[in-house]
């Protein structure tokens, strides 16, 4: 069961479909593990549509009706197909559609001896949508944002100065936070994680890395 959870804003946003399409797809793959905002994400739609039925109608021409229609058979860019069946420990349907296959058939790209990253194409113009995998009890360097970070547990776990975070947790962090999470010695971890801007280490050592960590959207 997860103990960090998207605010009700994001889950509001996500309800709405106003969130960009990487972040409604991290939003999506905690619902997988969250039986908790599942419930709270199917109030929230409840109150939408009470909402949306209180509207005045207003006419509209034969074109706009055309154009709905014609939409219904277009192939949506992702499907957020929601899981009944809540097995902890199953990748989530959002993320097995982007992978096809599991993490080992992934192009992996070695950032240091203990962190690889693996970036996904979600068709997010504005959002990188990467895997991040690091070592049992490996260090990512201490870094800052220039823009917001979700993050979603996956496998293993991490801790940083803040906590430490378990598969199905779910962080989102502004972009002055620093941080340098580690990994829980037990196992390796994988987390997903989505940038609107690249990371940034701060430490000494790592700085030389900055000019290659482009953010990788689309
Ligand atoms: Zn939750």
């Amino acid at each position: 069961m997860a103990n960090f959870h998207p605010s009700v804003d994001l889950l509001t946003e996500y309800t709405a479909g106003i969130l960009p399409l990487a972040q409604s797809a991290c939003i999506a793959a905690h619902l997988n593990y969250c039986q908790q905002c599942q419930q709270q994400t199917a109030r929230l739609q409840d109150l939408g549509a009470v909402m949306f039925d209180g509207l005045t109608p207003v006419p509209v021409g034969d074109s706009m009706l055309d154009s709905v229609l014609a939409r219904l058979d277009e192939e949506p860019p992702l499907s957020y197909r929601r899981v009944d069946d809540l097995s902890l420990g199953r990748m989530p349907a959002v993320l097995q559609r982007l992978m096809r296959g599991d993490f080992s058939e992934l192009v992996w790209k070695k950032v240091t001896s203990s962190l690889r990253i693996s970036y996904l194409k979600t068709g997010d113009p504005s959002h990188e949508f990467a895997f991040y995998h690091i070592k049992a009890g490996g260090r990512i360097p201490e870094h800052t944002h220039r823009g917001s970070e979700m993050t979603l547990v996956l496998q293993g776990g991490f801790s940083d100065a803040a906590g430490s975070y378990h598969e199905g947790d779910f962080l989102y962090r502004e972009a002055s936070d620093t941080h340098a999470p580690t990994a829980l010695q037990s196992e390796d971890c994988i987390c997903l994680a989505v940038l609107d801007a690249p990371l940034r280490f701060t430490g000494w050592k790592y700085r030389w890395l900055n000019p290659f960590l482009r953010l990788q959207a689309g």
